[in-house]
């Protein structure tokens, strides 16, 4: 099932946000404080953060990416679209004050996944070559990264807006990679998983809590890890049949 060829130490391609590190946490929390916001403003029809993530996710397909605007535009656009339909007048500040809430986001430093470091530094001194490929903002990725202090572990990384199929493709055309002796870890069933299997690589799910947008069905055959520790058993396990 899991075609790993035997003489050379398979590639690992992680993915960075709620895999090594937990970040859909601060959205979260942001959200719940916008909401709480919008409802001491009148706006509590239950439906405010569905409305935020229309908003958000239609930005996300509107600029073509995971940039870092898209989040707080959203939270403008939401408090204006209940202005607009609950006919009361926009406040600038009071829109201006929810896009800085929603950067607030990018200012705090998220926290690491249970074993990341761990299992990063087993997996870099067992000589398994390690990959990042995170989606999202350039410069936010990077802060975080440092802020983590993960950027140590991996002979690769790049941050691009969006993962596609093409992405994971060209990725391994550029680093060499062959994607039937690799590996894709991952929260994502659509970013991590999914793009991978199309290529022919082996892919782990880390399900931890992700955006509404990232949920898809696998389209092929992958393993599940509880923890992050589990992918060791994995790999090694793979390595020996
Ligand atoms: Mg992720």
């Amino acid at each position: 099932m899991f075609g790993i060829a035997k003489k050379e130490k398979p590639s690992i391609i992680f993915d960075f946000d709620d895999t090594l590190v937990y970040t859909n946490q601060i959205f979260d929390d942001i959200k719940n404080r916008f909401l709480w916001e919008m409802q001491n403003l009148g706006f509590a029809d239950g439906h405010v953060l569905q409305v935020l993530n229309q908003f958000d996710i239609a930005n996300v397909q509107k600029y073509g990416g995971f940039y870092k605007e898209c989040f707080p535009f959203a939270l403008g656009q939401t408090y204006e679209f209940y202005c607009i339909r609950q006919k009361v007048l926009i406040d600038e500040a009071k829109k201006q004050y929810f896009i800085s809430l929603g950067e607030t986001a990018y200012a705090i430093t998220p926290k690491e996944v249970p074993q990341a470091k761990m299992v990063l530094s087993f997996l870099q001194k067992a000589g398994y070559p390690l990959f990042l490929l995170s989606k999202g903002d350039f410069q936010v990725q990077w802060a975080r990264l440092k802020q983590v202090q993960m950027d140590s572990y991996f002979q690769v990384i790049k941050i691009v807006p969006q993962k596609t199929t093409a992405v994971f493709a060209e990725f391994c055309r550029e680093q060499q990679i062959n994607p039937h002796n690799a590996w894709s870890i991952g929260n994502s069933m659509k970013a991590d998983i999914n793009h991978a299997l199309r290529i022919g690589m082996n892919g782990i799910h880390v399900p931890n809590p992700s955006w509404d947008y990232e949920e898809e069905e696998a389209i092929g055959d992958y393993l599940v890890a509880d923890c992050l520790w589990d992918c060791i058993r994995f790999i090694e396990h793979t390595e020996k049949e």
